[in-house]
């Protein structure tokens, strides 16, 4: 199979990430996501005017050998192992296998188990910290926020895509403003032969996905925040002032890290 196909195979399915069956070893060998697209995309563009050959050329056998990562996933263990697994791999798949028969049952992600977590919170007694202001539990990344300027290009956000291993990027303005939150969609993605465009022009020919920016204020509770991320069923909220700049990122696996692990005494996002 080449890149290319697997990527269009990904877009048709309308999903992000599949598993990878190797036929010749008769197992699953790992997961193909839009990150690995963003890898190929960022290592072999050039300009515009140049066919990406390595994206139609490549055979997944390639890439993979070049990436050498191995499939993280997990047997049916508790959810807490699964949620410790996510976050201490930094990964956002978790793919759960049939320990007798090798089969994918499902994907685990963040958002599902968020999910569960929302609708089934209302049995389980409510820690003391949700009323408290994100502010003051200080539960999200707050420093050193990796954001691209609106007048970058789409190259340059690729770039600090790859660099920073985040999973979406705050576009901002001169004065650090909010304008819009990008993640790479590649449904949305038509024009990925021209990376030469700025962010703002991306945004506004919608280009690139924008997951209707959300936002939270250092004063709102972490139950609040909870909340929207959950309905708008969203992986993170960037955190602004009063003046729209951006503060910091409140994602789904800072939520999992303070509600699950933390109480456990244990951190595999921070250390
Ligand atoms: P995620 O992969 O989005 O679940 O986030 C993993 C960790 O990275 C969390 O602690 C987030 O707060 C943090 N994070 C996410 N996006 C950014 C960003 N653009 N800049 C800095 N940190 C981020």
């Amino acid at each position: 199979f080449s890149v290319k196909k697997a990527f269009f195979a990904l877009v048709a399915n309308g999903v992000r990430a599949a598993p990878l069956w190797d036929s010749k070893l008769q197992c699953f060998v790992g997961m193909l996501t839009i990150t690995d697209f963003i890898n190929i995309l960022h290592r072999y563009y050039k300009s515009p005017l140049v066919q990406i050959y390595e994206l139609e050329e490549h055979k997944i056998e390639t890439w993979r050998g070049l990436l050498q990562n191995q499939l993280i996933f997990c047997h049916l263990l508790s959810l807490f192992d699964a949620i410790y697994s996510l976050l201490k791999n930094k990964i956002h798949r978790l793919p759960v296998i049939d320990p007798v028969s090798g089969n994918v049952l499902h994907i685990l992600t963040h958002k599902r188990i968020l999910k569960f977590l929302h609708i089934f919170g209302s049995k389980i007694p409510k820690p003391r910290f949700l009323q408290k202001r994100i502010s003051e539990v200080a539960i999200g990344t707050f420093r050193e926020i990796a954001t691209v300027q609106e007048s970058a290009s789409v190259y340059e956000a690729l770039s600090i895509f790859v660099e920073r291993r985040v999973s979406a990027l705050p576009v901002v303005n001169d004065q650090g403003r909010l304008f819009s939150l990008w993640h790479f969609n590649l449904a949305a993605q038509k024009n990925y032969n021209n990376l030469n465009m700025t962010m703002h022009e991306a945004v506004a020919s919608r280009a690139c996905c924008l997951e209707g920016v959300l936002k939270c204020y250092p004063y709102e509770t972490l139950e609040i925040i909870i909340d929207r991320i959950a309905k708008a069923e969203v992986h993170r909220l960037v955190l602004v002032d009063k003046d729209d700049v951006v503060r910091g990122i409140v994602s789904l696996s800072d939520l999992l890290q303070a509600l699950i692990l933390t109480p456990a005494g244990i951190d595999a996002l921070y250390s």
